[in-house]
């Protein structure tokens, strides 16, 4: 993964902290390759061209005599560009070396904006339990006797000394993932080979993310498994959740499905009873909330809010719109009645001290003719459309049906479905020439289903869940859809 990056590791002596004001007066570089190897090195004495206060002086020793007849900065910025250009910057507080050389270089019209390794956060990420994390220290605690400390070589030697140690110490892994994870390269957790990442199928399915002691930390689908999971360690910098997820990975699990529609319901059933460790879980959502039209003595529509989606509006054919729960549909209603010019008014779904800002509201008014000018039979026409998107659907067929998935390399599921509500997947089973239920996780699987084991299931009441009549809805066009009677009857 490092191996086509070039290393700078860099340390500047300067005449006080602030890039902008003062200036360079000692630069060493090294240059490595991704494996540490040296490609070369570079030091100098610059004349920072204007007095030095005391304490830096006896910070690093360098006095105004030291960098009398040195080379200025100008004299030697297209050699540090020349070790700059391209490569990694590892710096110690990187953030402070990475500032003067930006400002001073720009100075001078070249545009540096390195990808940066800090080794002081480096340090402190691989070894928590250190006391300090200064480069003195550092040098202390890993044995490396350096001569002087804060001039420019030397401190470029230490990091270098830490760098070798940490690699020798933390193993090439280990290594590797926390300075791709402080660069924002892709990694993969030390636990993980690339062979075992390999493995993993171009295909839909459910994986789960496990730690050291086989914990569930992430359960996801996917509709590429491989992409999915490599997706966790792409990119993953600072101290972000996929960062800390990434640290605690040890293994991969994954199981493939027919399609995102079977992945949809995998998920959501194992959801319902796994509890993965390091995932936000969506809030379980209320029952779904269906909105209805209702007409008022005026003849205006006014809006309803209730709970479920009740048998009684399904079997009446009677247009709602249903939302996932209820303070989605309130908060969706009102700016879909606002984007309208709708009037929350006339709609009745103003919450006590709430304003309605549409035009006719806006107008002043004596408080009676609130009603007036509006056409009734367009504004009702208008409120169905602004919610359009949400109108129910009544369930297209007259019995259960089978709608079949099938994923690239053939395998296949079929859906049980009756009015929105799913029954199962199953799978054909070629050598006993039956349906057999595929294995939900924790379930028992395997139970073989026939038409009228298939029809008694449909028959057992379910709430009507909003997560599954999405699902179908999104997928039910596309895929092949059989009737149970005519699926049996083959
Ligand atoms: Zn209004």
């Amino acid at each position: 993964m490092l191996d086509q990056y070039r290393f700078a590791l860099v340390d500047l002596e300067t005449t006080g902290g602030q890039a902008r004001e003062d200036h360079i007066m000692e630069i060493a570089i090294r240059l490595d390759d991704g494996c540490g190897r040296s490609l070369g090195q570079w030091q100098s004495l610059v004349d920072p061209q204007c007095s030095i206060p005391f304490f830096i002086q006896n910070l690093t020793g360098i006095s105004p005599a030291s960098v009398r007849g040195q080379p200025r900065f100008a004299d030697v910025v297209d050699t540090v560009w020349g070790y700059l250009e391209g490569a990694i910057l590892v710096a110690h507080n990187a953030r402070f070396d990475a500032g003067f050389l930006r400002h001073h270089l720009r100075c001078f019209g070249y545009e540096y904006e390195p990808k940066v390794l800090c080794t002081l956060k480096l340090a402190r990420t691989l070894y928590p339990d250190w006391p300090k994390h200064g480069l003195e220290a550092i040098c202390d605690r890993i044995g490396f006797y350096s001569p002087v400390h804060h001039r420019a070589m030397a401190d470029v030697d230490a990091m270098k000394a830490f760098l070798d140690y940490a690699r020798e110490d933390k193993g090439e892994a280990v290594f590797n993932f926390e300075l791709g994870l402080q660069l924002g390269l892709p990694v993969l957790p030390p636990s993980l080979s690339q062979e075992d990442v390999d493995a993993i199928p171009r295909q839909p399915g459910v994986y789960r993310l496990l730690g050291e002691a086989g914990e569930l930390l992430y359960l996801g689908g996917a509709t590429s498994l491989h992409e999915q999971v490599l997706h966790h360690f792409a990119n993953c910098s600072g101290d972000s959740k996929a960062t800390k997820l990434a640290r605690r990975v040890c293994g991969i699990q994954w199981q493939v499905l027919a399609g995102d529609l079977s992945v949809g319901f995998h998920l959501n059933a194992s959801l319902r009873y796994e509890t993965p460790l390091m995932q936000r879980r969506t809030k379980a959502a209320g029952k779904p909330c269906c909105v209805r039209f209702i007409v008022n003595e005026n003849g205006l529509t006014q809006l309803r809010f209730s709970s479920g989606l009740p048998a009684s509006v399904v079997q009446s054919g009677e247009a709602v719109a249903i939302f996932r729960d209820r303070k989605r549909a309130k908060a969706r209603v009102a700016e879909l009645a606002k984007e309208s010019g709708l009037c929350l008014y006339l709609l009745d779904i103003l919450a006590e001290g709430e304003q309605c800002a549409c035009a006719n509201c806006a107008l002043p008014n004596d408080g009676i003719t609130v009603n007036g000018g509006v056409d009734s039979r367009n504004a009702n026409q208008k409120i169905i459309e602004a919610l359009s998107s949400y109108l129910y659907t009544p369930w297209p067929f007259e019995e259960p049906v089978f709608i079949c998935e099938q994923n690239v390399s053939g395998f296949a599921e079929w859906h049980l479905l009756n009015d929105w509500r799913y029954y199962g997947s199953f799978v054909w089973d070629a050598d006993a020439k039956l349906m057999r239920e595929h294995i939900v996780p924790r379930e028992e699987g395997g139970a073989q289903i026939d038409l009228e084991s298939a029809q008694r299931r449909c028959e057992q009441v379910k709430d009507f869940q909003y997560e599954h009549y999405r699902l179908i809805k999104a997928f039910i066009d596309d895929l092949p859809c059989q009737t149970l009677s005519d699926f049996f009857a083959v």
